[in-house]
């Protein structure tokens, strides 16, 4: 699911797309709009008083014509301070409904984006997400900010230049209008053409950051390997294609303004000779060709600006589009509309049932990942899942948490179905360590606290003791506030699971989900884990994926699960005793502190 490639292609009534983000400044357009009319009329008013200038000031004779020198030079004064402070008002007010409305467009796009389930995920790369909510936005942005107004602008400037023409001469008029439809068509056939390739040049460039961002988040991977050339070059050929496809568009865009231009200008030139003939022969004043030519420059300056405005409006169009796409997107999973509510919390943790699971995952309908499983969890129970690699252990914990759901069956949390409950509430009830601990880039303190993020400084600090983590946290350098890094490079892995303990701890969950992490710890670091585990397992139900002996051991129960299916249920001594699948895997897999 491209969801890039599922929409019917851009046209520019895809910017209606972009209403419902407008809509809540009506009252900024309404004063652009007037900022918008003042400056066009003001505009338009010019050549008129140039014609009186000439005709009237100029041509006539005595006091009477320096009277009127005067006055006209001084509505022309007159005019142009109208025109300043209307243009002023105009860029202000637009170009502030460009920033605010790209600024409400981002976060909106974010705000679906990061409640998309881990399924968007699987078929989009972030750095396209982030291409979309740079590049993209910034397209938009100039067109709010500027090619709306420059559109209407001149769209008035055209419309009111021609109406003036007219009323100047309808025969040259008639001529001119003659012509310039004649350029009108290879405008609109560039026009179209320019805005294919725009929307090619995107995709371009968010393939090209799709990549950069990979290769940046692998940088240790790459190095090792010592693929910096290859990925050096993959990049330069993207970015290479990038210019290409850019580079076409530009030359169409050359071609559109060159043929505009040149046309309109011909045409002009053209109707101008003739106004020259006219005024020789007496049959038009100077004042009036003066007027005329002004109109004229207005109207062709209106629509060679129109083209352009169009070019910039179509690449929106593309760009809108996108986002339209990106916010079309509906998450698979969602809280019902009519939430029901998790009972009282018992004091010793919750009660877990899984009934006749079967799941496989969107992207594989063919291969069940989870078949027929049913598990009955009591209040306070820890059940260590086992099993080999691939055998579906981390996919329950999907199902738990709700990042996906079943095919068949059923999940109860407390005796609620999980899809009846509000995603938030579900969540909250549940608490993860993961193998691999996301350490943010902020301080040891809002590390933890990302656990519960209205905890006091006191509360994750005991949380921290509890999960055997206060001490090393201590001898950082500076203590809670020393900064752990991005991607917490900064701390080993014994001490990222210790954080992510703390985390679940100071949540207080009545559901813990824990997947011990594969990688062995020395004795020290692993009695650590150890003890940080049996303050987290406390008061709750625990479900563990479980790597070591000592966890095991320790469980009330070990489900042993084998190719989505549960195929031996026991504790460890009894399973031992059996000399199944199990007896078979501890022999080979639990890590026992060395
Ligand atoms: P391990 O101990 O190696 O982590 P596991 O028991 O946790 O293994 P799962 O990750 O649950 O195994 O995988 C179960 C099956 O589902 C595997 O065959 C795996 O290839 C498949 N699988 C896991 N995640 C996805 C996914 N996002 N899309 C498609 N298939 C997946």
């Amino acid at each position: 699911m491209s969801f890039a490639s599922t929409l019917p292609k851009s046209s520019l009534s895809t910017l209606k797309g972009l209403l419902p983000f407008l809509a809540p400044y009506k009252r900024e357009f309404l004063l652009a709009g007037i900022a918008l009319l003042v400056a066009a009329g003001a505009t338009l008013a010019i050549p008129y008083a140039f014609r009186q200038m000439i005709d009237l000031g100029f041509g006539a004779t005595g006091s009477k014509s320096i009277r009127h020198v005067n006055t006209y030079f001084l509505a022309l004064f007159g005019v142009a301070c109208i025109l300043a402070i209307a243009t002023a008002a105009r860029f202000y007010m637009v170009s502030w409904l460009g920033e605010r409305v790209t600024a409400d467009i981002r976060g909106a796009v974010y705000w679906h984006v990061v409640r998309q389930s881990p399924q968007f995920f699987e078929t989009t790369q972030s750095g396209e997400v982030l291409s979309r909510l740079t590049t993209d936005t910034t397209l938009i942005q100039a067109v709010v900010g500027t090619s709306i107004s420059m559109a209407l602008r001149n769209t008035l400037l055209f419309m009111g230049g021609l109406v003036m023409l007219f009323v100047t001469s309808i025969k040259l008029s008639s001529i001119i209008i003659v012509l310039l439809a004649a350029v009108v068509l290879p405008i609109v056939f560039f026009g179209r053409r320019v805005r294919k390739l725009s929307r090619d040049s995107q995709d371009r460039i968010a393939d090209a950051s799709a990549m950069a961002g990979e290769i940046l988040n692998a940088i240790p991977t790459v190095q090792a390997f010592t693929h910096e050339g290859m990925e050096s070059g993959r990049f330069t050929d993207s970015v290479e294609s990038a210019f290409n496809t850019a580079m076409a568009r530009i030359r169409a865009r050359s071609m559109l303004t060159l043929a505009a231009i040149f046309l309109v200008f011909g045409a002009i030139v053209f109707v101008l000779w003739l106004g020259a003939q006219a005024v020789m022969g007496g049959r038009m004043t100077g004042g009036e060709l003066a007027q005329f030519i002004l109109y004229a420059v207005i109207v062709a300056g209106a629509i060679g600006a129109l083209s352009e405005v169009l070019g910039e409006a179509q690449r929106a169009a593309g760009a809108t589009e996108r986002l339209l796409e990106l916010m079309a997107v509906r998450s698979p999973i969602q809280s019902p509309e009519l939430a029901q509510v998790l009972p009282a919390r018992s004091h010793n943790g919750a009660t877990l049932v899984l009934q006749e699971i079967t799941f496989h995952y969107p992207s594989r309908p063919l291969t069940a990942s989870l078949c027929r499983l049913s598990l009955v969890v009591q209040p306070g129970e820890t059940v260590a899942v086992v099993g080999p690699s691939g055998a579906g252990k981390t996919t329950l914990f999907q199902l738990l948490l709700r990042f996906y759901d079943p095919q068949h069956g059923l999940i109860t949390l407390d005796g609620v179905d999980i899809r009846q409950l509000d995603l938030h509430d579900l969540r909250a009830a549940i608490g993860i360590v993961p193998q691999d601990t996301v350490i943010f880039s902020a301080n040891a303190l809002e590390n933890i606290r990302y656990g519960r993020i209205d905890a006091t400084d006191a509360e994750v600090i005991t949380a921290a003791k509890m999960a055997a983590a206060h001490e090393f946290i201590e001898n950082l350098p500076q203590g809670y506030l020393s900064f752990l890094g991005e991607r917490g490079v900064r701390l080993s892995g014994g001490q990222r699971q210790r954080i992510a303990i703390a985390r679940a701890l100071l949540k207080n969950p009545p559901l813990l989900l824990l997947d011990e992490a594969t990688s062995a710890l020395d004795a020290e670091s692993e009695r650590l884990v150890q003890r940080a585990l049996e303050a987290a397992m406390a008061g709750r139900t625990t479900l563990v994926i479980a790597h070591r002996l000592a966890t095991v051991q320790r469980a009330d129960r070990i489900v042993v699960m084998e190719n989505g299916e549960i195929v031996e249920v026991g504790t460890h001594a009894s399973l031992i005793a059996l000399g199944g699948i199990y007896a078979n895997l501890a022999a080979l897999q639990f890590h026992t502190p060395g």
